[in-house]
């Protein structure tokens, strides 16, 4: 089969692999779907630590064709998504409830082989059997979808609120519709990028404004960075509101840095809080995409080749509209 395969950072190639052996407690996919995301690229240009000489790819869905010995919940021929997030499940996070933290975590598409092939091996305990009613190719949203439940989850944001969210690209638009769907009395959507600002709207903000815009008289009870940019932080901490939270979403590189006044953040009670991937939300993640509460048609954009794949995690070749995904014949 080919896959999309990271060799180290800079170097990311299609190559042909043996279609994998299905393990003790593992089940063989045979992929229909599978998004890419900004995570690729991170670990392409090597700002995002990945096991080299693994197929990348950890938005996936497929159907069962193999279940190996021990596994009683899945049989072949169920429609499937996969968490790509496996946790040790003993070491002293996993113990405190907080899986994601997991001292010895690995994750598909990242540490062990992910989704860019036509078939993966993965552990049972990833794989949520689809609803029905959704297909594999809206299913592939569910895992970016599961992070920005969680997310929200630990905001909390409460029933009338106003919120902003300053970058509108798959998990921007993703929060809109959550927020909307969690009664939210003000949405704005903040993004220098004229076409991300009118699909906000389509997707239920009540207010779009450029970057620019949003620097003036913001002032919300929640405000979400998911523009990865640190450019954006700023303005999204001054527009808060007493009581106000900050919620940290977009993924920065390590080496970026912001500034704060503490003085602000004591005499306006603020909180800044940050949440890191979805651990447990995929099903509630489907569930939303089923639903149409999240609508995936919003956010599905290209279909690419594994060639095109590619190109995309090194920004090369056409500007593609996310969600770019690859579809296996
Ligand atoms: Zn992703
Ligand atoms: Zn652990």
């Amino acid at each position: 089969m080919k896959a999309l395969v990271y060799f180290g950072p800079g170097d990311v190639r299609v190559v042909e692999r043996e279609i994998p052996k299905v393990k003790d407690g593992e089940v063989l996919i045979k992929v229909a779907t599978a998004g890419l995301c900004g995570t690729d690229r991170h670990i392409a240009d090597g700002s995002y630590q990945a096991t080299k000489n693994i197929v990348l790819g950890h938005e996936l869905a497929g159907t069962i064709t193999e279940v190996g010995e021990g596994v009683s919940h899945l049989q072949i021929g169920m429609q499937v998504c996969v968490d790509p997030n496996l946790s040790c499940h003993s070491c002293e996070q996993c113990r405190a409830g907080r899986p994601n933290m997991c001292i010895n975590a690995q994750a598909v598409g990242v540490t062990r082989d992910g989704g860019l092939a036509s078939y993966v091996s993965v552990p049972s305990e990833l794989v949520s059997p689809l609803p029905d009613g959704l297909s594999p190719l809206h299913a592939i949203l569910g895992e970016p979808l599961s992070c920005v439940v969680h997310a929200l989850d630990r905001a909390n944001p409460q029933a009338g609120d106003k919120t902003a969210v300053w970058g509108l690209g798959t998990a921007g638009i993703m929060m809109i519709q959550c927020l909307k769907a969690m009664g939210q009395s003000t949405i704005i959507g903040i993004s220098h990028h004229e076409d991300h600002r009118q699909l906000a709207l389509k997707a239920g903000a009540t207010m779009v404004m450029s970057q620019e815009e949003a620097m003036n008289n913001l002032e919300v009870d929640l405000a979400i960075e998911a523009s990865g940019s640190p450019t954006a932080f700023l303005p999204a901490f001054n527009a808060l509101a007493k009581g106000g939270k900050l919620l940290l979403y977009g993924v920065m590189n390590p080496e970026d840095t912001v500034t704060i006044k503490p003085e602000a953040m004591f005499r306006k009670e603020l909180q800044i809080i940050a949440s890191y991937v979805g651990p447990n939300t995929l099903d509630r993640s489907l569930a939303l995409l089923n639903t149409r509460m999240v609508n995936p048609d919003l956010l599905l954009g290209d279909r690419l080749t594994l060639e095109e794949a590619q190109q995309w995690v090194f920004k090369e070749g056409a500007r593609r509209k996310a969600k770019a995904h690859v579809v296996f014949e």
